[in-house]
């Protein structure tokens, strides 16, 4: 994954796959690993009811190899994860490009942990943070700067600004040129990684859940950090245009419901048990891809409340990258499977 100009256009969609490693509790009750990294884009998911060589001679097998972008091992570090998904976006972001990082797969599959991360290990949302500050430090000499930022949660198709959480449910709203807009919610300008560290744990605290927490409530919401970089010639002409690059980073909810009822081409259906936005999203990226693909593909942003807050920052010039996240787990075979088929059809 280069990170030329031209990659803009190639490379809207990046599919990168990490697997978690067992857990302590698989391990003492010998679970069975299932998945295999073959190669830097090659995974294969063996089917644990499986024996032997017979099914798949017979091709009955449901085993299978899947192929994305890139594949991360089990061990691969926190920082190697940030490298080969969202470090390239910065320099796009900083010239007033926007661009998306989704981390979706089921519940339990590691999302948390790759976006916000742990104490000592950080997730993408700091990295980054710490990495525009950076960026724009080294380049800002004949150019003005400004970071601001937003954090916010959709929980049932409503929105609730993390950093101001006593505002209410807030409403999208779309301006004379079409820009979306989250109508009364607080934009923090920040100077430093440290300032927008302390936001984002503020942020975290008011969370529908801990995210941590394995739960049926957040496992249902999506947690949306929104990063605005603006910039414009220091020489101070009036008629400099302010350009305006937006990141949007989103710890997903849990996908275990919405991959099994999707196919492809399949208009969305809403079941009261099934999160509308996931759906819309999977819509959305199919759609795109297969307009890459030379398809003049409709794509439905107006279908829920996330796809219309990222209309900016997919398709278009914008780059979308999903971080698709599987356990390796015999136990998750099935859940594991449909979630790799689902994330096959975004390329
Ligand atoms: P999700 O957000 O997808 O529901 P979490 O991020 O909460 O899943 O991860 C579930 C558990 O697995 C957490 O205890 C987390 O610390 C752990 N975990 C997830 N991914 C990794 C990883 N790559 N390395 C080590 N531990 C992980
Ligand atoms: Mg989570």
């Amino acid at each position: 994954m280069k990170n030329t100009k031209d990659d803009f256009q190639y490379h809207q969609i990046t599919v990168v796959v990490r697997m978690r490693p067992l857990n302590q509790v698989e391990i003492e009750e010998g679970v069975q690993c299932i998945t295999y990294k073959l190669g830097e884009q090659m995974l294969l998911l063996k089917d644990p009811n499986e024996d032997s060589d017979d099914a798949w001679k017979a091709n009955h097998s449901r085993q299978r190899t899947f192929i994305f972008d890139a594949v991360m091992e089990q061990y691969a570090s926190q920082d190697c994860v940030y490298e080969s998904t969202t470090k390239s976006l910065l320099e796009g972001i900083v010239s007033g490009y926007n661009a998306t990082v989704f981390a979706y797969g089921p519940t339990g599959t590691g999302k948390t942990y790759t976006m916000l991360g742990m104490d000592g290990e950080p997730g993408i949302f700091i990295r980054t943070l710490t990495d525009l500050f950076r960026t724009i430090q080294e380049i800002s000499d004949n150019m003005e700067y400004s970071v601001s930022m937003s954090y916010l949660e959709i929980y049932n198709e409503l929105i609730r600004d993390l950093l101001n959480p006593s505002s209410g449910f807030l409403d999208l709203r779309e301006d004379s040129k079409g820009n979306v807009q989250i109508a009364g919610i607080t934009e923090f300008f920040t100077h430093n990684a440290e300032e927008a560290m302390v936001l984002l744990r503020k942020g975290n605290r008011h969370r529908t859940q801990e995210p941590t927490a394995a739960n049926k409530t957040s496992s249902r919401s999506h947690a949306v950090l929104q990063v605005t970089v603006k910039h414009r010639s220091k020489a101070n002409n009036v008629h400099d245009e302010v350009r305006v690059g937006k990141l949007f980073m989103v710890d997903l909810a849990g996908s275990e419901r919405a991959a099994q009822t999707q196919n492809r081409g399949q208009r969305m259906k809403e079941g009261a048990h099934i999160n509308r936005s996931l759906l819309a999203l999977g819509n959305c990226i199919t759609a795109l891809s297969e307009r890459g693909g030379g398809h003049a593909h409709h794509v439905n942003y107006r279908d829920s409340k996330l796809t219309r807050l990222l209309k900016d920052a997919l398709g278009g010039n914008s780059r979308t990258v999903m971080i698709v996240h599987i356990s390796p787990a015999a136990t998750a075979f099935e859940e594991s499977r449909t979630t790799l088929i689902y994330a096959s059809r975004a390329k």
